[in-house]
């Protein structure tokens, strides 16, 4: 009787972690919760040309890294098409992903050390650098020439820090007024309230126009990474596996060309 038990009791042990081994594998690449949802929900840029762009005319998301979402979501669903783009800004989209709003992110979004420890972060599929818009008729050359000007920066954003690391090396002392959007720094600009739009160069390219000028010097690389949460390791090593196939096989690279990023 007694060894009946531990026989039953063995068994009964063997197939709780039968069956924990099987739900693993099932999910070993972290997408069962897409899968169930048979869609991706990705959250993408929406004024960053050839990067994530709605295009109004058209009416759909265009860019490097819209190109990258579909493919992902042919990955897991088997149909480039099953996507669910939300457009959103640097101060929005961690939370958008923590909340699980949504599935990854794919919109400049830097890869830091400290952000690695809130994400996951794939491969860079893309490397920028910190840049300043600046109008025509300010005169302003170059970062040497911003001593006690205002700098106008986006919450959430890597810029601030990095263009005053730049400007501190040589000497130059800067201010700055921080703002939740991007258009909200460009009318900023316009009305005088700041003296420099700082951000990515791929990000500035959107707001540029026939009275303003983005400026040769750039500051601190910003690599761009897919975005997962931080808990769903096995999605972010997925993730992870095909950027660096497409990095390596020439895709994500014909993309960058195609964009021409
Ligand atoms: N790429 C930079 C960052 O992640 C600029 C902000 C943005 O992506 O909008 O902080």
């Amino acid at each position: 009787m007694k060894f009946k038990m531990v026989v039953l009791f063995v068994s009964a042990a063997l197939l709780i972690a039968a069956a924990g081994a099987c739900k693993k594998q099932e999910d070993a690449s972290g997408t069962s919760a897409i899968k169930k949802a048979d869609v991706l929900k990705v959250g993408v840029k929406a004024d960053v040309p050839g990067f994530g762009l709605f295009n109004t005319s058209a009416n759909r998301y265009e860019g490097l890294e819209i190109e990258i979402a579909k493919r992902l979501a042919g990955e897991i669903l088997g149909d480039s098409g099953k996507i669910k783009f939300e457009p959103v800004t640097a101060k929005t989209r961690g939370p958008l992903l923590d909340n699980g709003e949504l599935d990854m992110i794919i919109a400049t979004f830097t890869i830091t050390d400290e952000r690695k420890l809130t994400y996951n972060f794939s491969t860079p599929y893309y490397t920028d650098a910190v840049g300043m818009l600046v109008k025509k008729s300010s005169g302003i050359n170059s970062l040497a020439d911003l001593d006690g000007k205002t700098i106008g920066v986006a919450q959430s954003a890597t810029s601030k820090e990095a263009i005053d690391t730049a400007a501190k090396a040589i000497g130059v002392t800067l201010k700055f007024a921080e703002f939740s959007t991007y258009p909200e720094i460009k009318a900023a600009l316009d009305s005088g309230r700041v003296d420099v739009f700082s951000v990515d160069k791929s990000i500035l390219n959107g707001y540029l126009d026939g009275d303003s000028v983005i400026l040769p010097d750039e500051f601190s690389p910003q690599p761009y990474g897919v975005t997962t949460k931080l808990s769903n390791k096995a999605l972010a090593e997925y993730v992870d596996g095909l950027i660096q196939k497409w990095l390596g096989d020439g895709t994500i690279p014909a993309l960058i060309e195609q964009f021409h990023l």
